[in-house]
């Protein structure tokens, strides 16, 4: 059984060399004292920025995030096939989504983290994405918590993402007018001809981003769907109109950072601009998994939502392929394929 561990508790930028990669044999059986749990053969593994925060040694107090523990395999979401179950609720055969480790095969004593896989006629690497916690993530961050209404302004940071591709493409089904930021030229032109923002720009290239937003949104933006928070963040209450929503969603520009974390300048505009911002986690929303899947299924069949996944080969690149989240080395959302059946 191959598995990624971490090796040690990380401060700063994460490299490779806080990972290490084993190889150890494994009995394909479920043990007496794992009685209801269930055998997994991983296929897909998700990346997700999150993941970062548990490679810090320290809990925060009222962390939902708990701390990984170095020597064991990383622990994350993906999709995988039961190979062996002594769960009422699953059998040999079943494809799954939910919690599993970075490993070939993985012992699940918790199958309620599991979500069976009902229709596989979409490409089964979506459960990680637009079908799994990302699509959740967009649709639930988005409809609910920013009450969009159609003709209103919306921006997105981290764009090209798991979550913002989807947040953009929602926002323009329901008539918006939507302008997204990502960090390179090719991102930018998926924004505009694969998802169909109204505009998008390289933030990397803007010294300015005050200015930026301001040739984006000459009237100001009802709703920012936040990603990145830190600089980004204080731009954008400068241009936020009054009354406007703020759904913060995650803060990566942060997630290396979390021993000092960037201040932001312009909090009194929350008072005088009358904004709203409210943050949640997913999870709140997975009891209404069924909503969402039976919203967004038939909109991928119909060809009213694209989705660009981004794929590295094989368990030992994952440790890379999660970094590079930090670096914006992916486009689109990142998968890592353990194995295809
Ligand atoms: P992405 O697929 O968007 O990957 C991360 C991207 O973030 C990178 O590709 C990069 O794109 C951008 N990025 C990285 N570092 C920085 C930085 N310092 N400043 C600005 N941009 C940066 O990830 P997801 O779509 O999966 O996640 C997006 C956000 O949603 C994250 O903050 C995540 O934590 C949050 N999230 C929150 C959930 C919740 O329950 N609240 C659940 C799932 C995700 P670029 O090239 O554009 O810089």
């Amino acid at each position: 059984n191959v598995q990624v561990l971490l090796k040690n508790h990380v401060n700063g930028v994460p490299t490779e060399s806080d990972f290490t990669i084993v190889t150890s044999s494994i009995q394909l059986q479920i043990p007496d004292d794992c009685r209801g749990g269930v055998l997994l053969k991983n296929l897909y593994l998700s990346c997700d920025p999150y993941m970062r925060i548990r490679m810090y040694g320290k809990q925060e107090p009222e962390s939902y995030f708990e701390p990984f523990t170095p020597g064991s395999p990383i622990m994350g979401l993906g999709v995988s096939r039961v190979v062996l179950s002594s769960h009422p609720d699953f059998k040999k055969g079943d494809l799954v989504w939910g919690s599993t480790g970075w490993e070939e095969y993985t012992l699940s004593k918790s199958p309620e983290t599991l979500y069976r896989i009902l229709d596989t006629d979409v490409p089964l690497s979506y459960y990680t994405g637009i079908l799994g916690m990302p699509g959740a993530t967009a649709y639930f961050g988005f409809h609910d918590i920013c009450s969009p209404k159609r003709g209103e302004t919306v921006f997105i940071s981290a764009a090209s993402g798991a979550v913002g591709q989807l947040v953009g493409q929602f926002a323009k089904l329901l008539g918006c007018y939507v302008v997204g930021s990502a960090g390179t030229q090719e991102k930018v032109d998926l924004l505009k001809n694969k998802f169909s923002f109204d505009d998008a720009f390289n933030y990397k290239e803007e010294h300015d981003l005050n200015a930026a937003l301001k040739r984006y949104f000459p009237d100001g933006i009802d709703i920012y769907f936040e990603n990145v928070g830190g600089k980004m963040l204080d731009a954008v209450l400068l241009n936020m109109k009054r009354g406007g929503r703020i759904s913060a969603c995650g803060m990566i520009s942060q997630y290396n950072r979390f021993e000092e974390l960037e201040g932001v300048k312009n909090l009194f505009l929350f008072v005088s601009k009358e904004i709203r911002l409210e943050g949640f986690l997913v999870t709140t929303y997975f009891p209404q998994l069924q909503k969402f899947t039976d919203a967004v299924l038939p909109l991928i069949k119909e060809g009213k939502l694209a989705y660009v996944e981004d794929f590295s080969d094989g368990l030992e690149t994952a440790p890379a392929a999660l970094i590079g989240l930090f670096s914006g080395r992916n486009v689109g959302k990142q998968v890592v394929i353990v194995a295809r059946e």
